[in-house]
């Protein structure tokens, strides 16, 4: 049995639902078939803002997003400090936990 170079062809993995390619990523090496959602960017205008183009500033934001590895089955969130290039990632688990924490602080501070 021969194989031919359709045999040898590494198959693509559809894309996660909120991906914002779709496609299977049919241009980038397996390795990196990530998928991604849409950024969803937060601005921070209690830090300093950053410099954009020679004359343009942005607020610091956080860009919180999805990203579905290729080699897993579960997204993980992501928080990107766009200001230092910082990111935490996270368990969907975590990012509950995070969400409920959060609520549960803004609801405090509301009723005081
Ligand atoms: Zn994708």
């Amino acid at each position: 049995m021969t194989l031919t170079q359709d045999d040898l062809r590494v198959p693509l993995r559809p894309c996660a639902p909120w991906c914002r390619d779709g496609d299977g990523h049919p241009g980038e090496h397996p390795d990196d078939r990530s998928c991604w959602s849409s950024f969803n960017p937060v601005p921070l205008t209690m830090h300093p803002a950053v410099r954009f183009g020679p004359q343009e500033y942005l607020y610091a934001a956080v860009d919180v997003f999805l990203q579905r590895r290729p080699e897993a089955d579960s997204p993980v969130l992501m928080l990107h400090n766009e200001a230092d290039d910082r990111e935490m990632t996270m368990t969907l688990d975590e990012a509950v936990m995070l969400r409920d924490a959060i609520t549960a602080l803004l609801e405090t501070a509301e009723r005081a």
